[in-house]
């Protein structure tokens, strides 16, 4: 079973569906709607998504997408295609423990904002900058 839910708390939803299409995105829309330079994604059949706490927002992104976003705090939480409803795509970074689906690859990796590969070179504090 895997868990998550939103930055306040409102919103909790669980699977337990086989996750695939675990990736990385680096569209632009994914980064306007996020905050975030890029967003990791997995995708579960959809009627394995349970909403246990509160309802997101739904917000249609595009002609054939919405984004379901708790309407609280405004974290990104889900990605809904008409075209695709079978599944469900989650955030993987709103799991109560994101370290236990990594991501196998990345999309829209043509757009990834260039200073994006070179983060790892950076000066790193464990936490708060001193
Ligand atoms: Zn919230
Ligand atoms: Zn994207």
């Amino acid at each position: 079973m895997l868990q998550g839910g939103c930055l306040c708390g409102a919103v909790r939803y669980e699977t337990d569906g086989a996750v695939f299409h675990e990736s990385i995105c680096h569209c632009s829309m994914c980064r306007r709607a996020s905050g975030a330079p890029l967003v990791a994604w997995f995708s579960v059949p959809r009627p394995t998504l349970r909403i246990v706490a509160g309802s997101p927002a739904w917000y249609r992104s595009s002609a054939k997408a919405e984004r379901g976003f708790c309407p609280s705090c405004g974290s990104a939480l889900f990605f809904r295609s008409s075209l695709l409803t079978g599944e469900i795509d989650i955030t993987t970074a709103s799991l109560d423990d994101p370290a236990r689906i990594p991501p196998r690859d990345q999309i829209y990796a043509a757009v990834r904002i260039p200073w994006v590969a070179t983060i790892e070179s950076l000066p790193s504090f464990a936490e708060a900058r001193k």
